[in-house]
């Protein structure tokens, strides 16, 4: 199996290369390179058809193909069949060749998409004796380059007569027979040559279930390494003054805030290093919980790191944390990019003699040339790529310190426990008392001149407002200058309001006076470009209008719509697009709908897929062959179980039942702990 692919019948040089070129280098890589999916050419009764649907139908040629060019080089055959007593049009796209295999009278066989509205199958093959021996699934798998299909499957198939003995089983029996699931060998070749529907059905279930399995070992096993290593730093604090210092805070915790704190203290305390996201969406309150665990983590002695994505945000966050902090003698200071040379020096020297007790900044704050005395616990806002770039900074630098992820970007349960299966996870899922959903409306841009006047009524009442512009993919310059021109026509259209302008072209100096004269109510009206998206606080803005809204991601617009809605009065989140997609119009609807943000995230992931979700950088997914997260997530659930029992189990780590699967973790760096840092 691990021979080079150059050993299989009829895989010449060339061949190789074009094999190469999509990341197949052995026989086994060949073996492991699925179908994506598979074309049903069974013959269906034409009535049982749906509209849309891929179908083959078998007819009676009617009428003279007729062929006609179009474009350039372009060209549309058109024929009809007659099928069960009706007649069908059946279209063809640039396969002029087609026409001369197709005479009246004749019997053809077509595949395409059937639209039942015009009677109309089109985009199809036509299926002859000659190009239809593959059976009644034909396989359908992803190629590169000029490969041809029909050469893959070749190649493909001399593989399997060469080397099908070798498939080896993995799994252990008894999982085997639990599930009844299909051996190895006949999957692959379930997978590649199907016999059937219900065998194929079979073949994907075994494979969707070893690739979950061995996903969720690694993931597991992984986290135990990590726990064992992980003695030490336990923390020791008064627990009554923690509990004194949420007592003196201006309002109550929510139930939710409370549970999780706990939850955080405990894993303070404990002897495991702490690695656990805490979700809760825009406005729960989660920057008073990660105030609490500084203080806590003060208490005992250690030094803290707050990480977030902007300094707009670093700024507000020392701001709060000061007020929370310093009343305790606690020394809380910001290392920002723009820090003059000897302010940055003396914040270095607080950090190394432990004067600093708590720091907050941009991702820089673990980077090189900044070293702690003690540091341990590194808390980040915002920040989902912090995992895998900057644990190993961490790591590198021999700091274990306790870390705590904080999102309101809500991750859906199926992604959590999938693409953060290493980490504890915690949830606000609930909101401060007295919070009003924002009322979201949807308009077309043409409606900008009512939305002015209904700025004009909310400032009118003394309350905020942001103006977000329109982001223009990789070009900040144009971003700028959208929001240049907004402020000046909204400047024009309220003069008796103070619009202010924010954009990340500003220095940061200019930004906090933006952001302060704002804060104090100086600035009425805030236009910005969507540097204002994560965290920003201002408690009396209630209308948050967004341009162009189709532009943004569905987070990214909770995101924004987050910043109002903060205080006691109702606020208004306004989407001005008009989306040329459906997806764009789902998308809007969506924000109309609902406010709940693990819902709307939910939705989002059914509307673009995990893929999508993160950005795939920046999910840690492995690429799942034939499992999908998504709708596998049943699957995914039982694996995980499996995984969690097998790891604690004896007979996993030492018996020979388990060996075949443990050399397969082995060879996929399990046991280097190397995956899923
Ligand atoms: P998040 O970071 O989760 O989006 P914040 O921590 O910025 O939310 O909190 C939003 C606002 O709610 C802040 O003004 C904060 O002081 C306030 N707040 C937090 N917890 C409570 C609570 N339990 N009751 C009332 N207000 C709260
Ligand atoms: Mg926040």
């Amino acid at each position: 199996m691990k021979d080079d692919v150059s050993q299989i019948q009829s895989v010449g040089p060339r061949a190789v290369e074009q094999l190469e070129a999509m990341g197949i280098k052995t026989v086994e890589q060949l073996l492991e390179h699925f179908p994506f999916r598979y074309e049903d050419y069974a013959i269906r009764p034409i009535h049982e058809a749906q509209h849309d649907e891929r179908v083959t139908i078998r007819g009676i040629v009617h009428s003279e193909p007729t062929l006609r060019f179009y474009g350039k080089n372009k060209a549309r055959l058109t024929v009809r069949v007659l099928v069960d007593g009706l007649l069908v049009q059946a279209v063809f796209f640039n396969q002029s060749y087609l026409k001369k295999q197709i005479n009246l009278g004749d019997t053809i066989t077509i595949n395409g998409k059937f639209d039942r509205n015009r009677l109309m199958i089109s985009g199809g093959t036509i299926k002859t004796a000659k190009n239809s021996q593959a059976g009644e699934l034909e396989p359908v798998y992803s190629i590169r380059g000029n490969l041809k299909m029909t050469t893959l499957r070749k190649f493909i198939n001399n593989a399997f007569q060469q080397y099908g003995d070798q498939i080896e089983e993995t799994l252990p029996e008894q999982l085997i027979n639990m599930y009844r699931l299909m051996n190895r060998q006949e999957t692959f070749r379930q997978l590649h040559f199907p016999t059937s529907a219900t065998q194929l059905v079979q073949a994907k279930r075994r494979m969707i279930y070893e690739e979950l399995l061995l996903f969720q070992l690694k993931m597991q096993m992984f986290r135990k390494w990590e726990r064992q290593g992980d003695e030490g730093q336990q923390k020791v604090f008064s627990i009554d003054k923690v509990k004194g210092f949420v007592q003196d805070l201006p309002f109550e915790l929510t139930q939710a805030q409370k549970k999780v704190l706990k939850e955080i203290l405990d894993d303070l305390q404990g002897p495991h290093r702490m690695n656990r996201l805490l979700q809760g969406d825009v406005g729960s309150g989660k920057t008073v919980v990660a105030g609490c665990a500084l203080y806590a983590n003060a208490l005992a002695g250690f030094q803290g790191a707050l990480m977030v994505p902007t300094e707009i945000l670093a700024e507000q966050h020392k701001a709060s944390l000061q007020d929370l902090l310093a009343p305790l003698q606690l020394r809380v200071e910001l290392l920002s990019g723009s820090a003059r040379v000897k302010e940055r020096r003396e914040i270095l020297a607080g950090l190394v003699n432990g004067e600093i007790d708590v720091l907050i900044g941009t991702h820089a704050l673990i980077q090189e040339g900044v070293d702690f005395k003690k540091l341990g616990l590194v808390i980040t806002d915002e920040q989902h790529r912090f995992g895998v770039e900057q644990r190993r900074i961490l790591r590198k630098k021999g700091l274990r310190p306790d870390v705590l992820f904080m999102t309101a970007t809500p991750i859906p349960r199926t992604l959590a426990i999938s693409a953060f299966g290493d980490m504890d996870v915690s949830v606000i899922n609930e909101m401060p008392k007295g919070r009003k959903p924002v009322e979201t409306r949807w308009g077309k841009p043409d409606m900008l001149p009512r939305v002015i006047d209904f700025m004009k009524r909310e400032l009118g009442k003394g309350y905020q407002g942001y103006v977000i512009c329109p982001l223009i993919e990789e070009s900040e310059k144009l971003d700028v200058q959208n929001a240049i021109d907004v402020h000046q026509q909204l400047t024009q259209a309220m003069p008796e309001y103070r619009v202010g302008l924010m954009h990340g072209r500003l220095s940061s100096e200019e930004k906090d006076d933006v952001m302060n004269q704002f804060a104090e109510n100086s600035v009425n009206l805030l236009v910005s470009t969507t540097v204002v998206e994560v965290g920003v606080n201002v408690p009396n803005a209630t209308v948050m209008v967004i341009y162009d809204a189709e532009r943004f991601g569905l987070a990214q617009l909770h995101q924004l719509r987050g910043r109002v809605g903060r205080g006691q009065a109702q606020s208004y989140c306004i989407l001005l697009a008009d989306p040329k997609s459906d997806v764009g119009k789902e998308r809007m609807k969506i924000m109309t709908d609902t406010n709940d943000g693990f819902e709307l995230s939910e939705r989002d992931l059914e509307l673009r897929g995990p893929g999508d979700f993160f950005g795939a950088k920046q999910s840690g997914l492995p690429n799942f062959k034939v499992a999908d997260i998504v709708e596998d997530f049943r699957v995914l659930e039982v694996a995980r179980q499996d995984a969690n029992k097998l790891v604690n189990s004896e007979a996993f780590w030492k018996s020979e039942d388990y060996g075949k699967l443990r050399d397969r973790l082995r060879e996929q760096g399990a046991f280097q702990g190397e995956k899923l840092d």
